[in-house]
């Protein structure tokens, strides 16, 4: 499982945007690079830009029949069955940068935006050593740009972290599943079909620095990397324990909203008996769980349909390994 990425390993580095078509961040800047493919072309691989959804992306919605970043299970690339335009653009897509087992990109970077508060969020593929190494790198990035920076709120809100799904490192329906290495990048909070400077500026940016750390690794070189904030040799990652689903009765109705308190506290304590739902009876639902968690993905306006009002994770310090 673990594997650490030797010099000349990546031939090819994919970023990929609109994968959600109502997620503009990352559909802006795969056009700004597609304009002005230097701003990503490196010396040691070569860079391949996609926009994944061209259809959902023209009709500004997440997708057209059904979510694209569902369509990657193996088993359903395989299923000739499955003719729905998602299901054909993600074959499509799986024979451009997959496949799974031998992918042709060898590093995908999957540009999305949240409605929450997650600031900008590394999902990994998996815990592989690399990919742990690169977003402990991007931390200790983000840590040295703070410290030049005042510690206002935005500030805070677009700070770096990385989080782990439920189902890090599995056979997965994600398109950043088609690689091993790689991730999901979340940039929030970003209301669907919007543009939010800041942390455009801030994505870009991330993907330079990402773009050069790989050249230098692949080239035998790593940068010096500064540990991150905390102890040497650990850092700190959130990883996914379960989905909270919102109140709803016998059909399947919302009967309250994400409470007032916790709204925009992505990664911070949610603590046992502290409020989690606002009814529309003004009855406080509190988090019942035995233990602090931190929750994520918290109102996530694309989790409704999914039956997701939040996604509990643990904080935990894990070791790494810089090479
Ligand atoms: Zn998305």
């Amino acid at each position: 499982m673990v594997t650490f990425m030797q010099p000349g390993a990546i031939r090819r580095v994919a970023l990929v945007g609109g994968t959600h078509g109502n997620e503009w961040t990352g559909v802006y800047l795969i056009q700004k690079f597609q304009q002005s493919p230097d701003l990503v072309r490196r010396t040691s691989f070569e860079t391949l830009t996609l926009l994944a959804n061209p259809g959902a992306i023209a009709v500004n919605r997440r997708y057209l029949e059904r979510d694209l970043n569902r369509c990657f299970a193996s088993q359903d690339l395989a299923n000739p069955d499955l003719l729905g335009p998602e299901d054909q653009l993600a074959k499509a897509i799986a024979l451009q940068l997959g496949p799974k087992s031998t992918p042709h990109a060898d590093v995908i970077i999957d540009l999305h935006s949240t409605t929450a508060n997650m600031g900008l969020s590394i999902l990994p593929a998996s815990r592989d050593a690399f990919n742990l190494q690169f977003g402990a790198y991007l931390m200790t990035q983000d840590s040295m740009t703070q410290d030049s920076m005042t510690q206002d709120s935005m500030t805070q809100n677009a700070a770096v972290r990385v989080c782990c799904g439920l189902q890090c490192g599995q056979e997965t329906p994600l398109l950043r599943s088609l690689s091993p290495w790689g991730c999901t990048l979340e940039v929030g909070p970003i209301a669907q079909g919007l543009l939010q400077a800041e942390l455009w500026v801030k994505t870009e940016q991330m993907i330079y620095t990402l773009l050069d750390y790989f050249d230098a690794i692949n080239q035998g070189n790593p940068p010096p990397a500064e540990m991150p904030r905390e102890m040497p040799g650990e850092m700190t990652l959130y990883q996914a324990i379960a989905t909270v689903d919102y109140p709803r009765n016998s059909a399947g109705e919302l009967l309250a909203m994400v409470h007032p308190q916790i709204q925009g506290q992505d990664y911070q304590p949610l603590v046992p008996g502290q409020p989690m739902f606002l009814g529309f009876d003004g009855q406080v639902i509190p988090y019942e769980g035995e233990s602090v968690v931190y929750p994520v993905f918290i109102n996530e306006a694309a989790y409704y349909e999914k039956n997701i009002a939040l996604v509990l994770t643990q904080r935990e310090k894990v070791p790494f390994k810089v090479v």
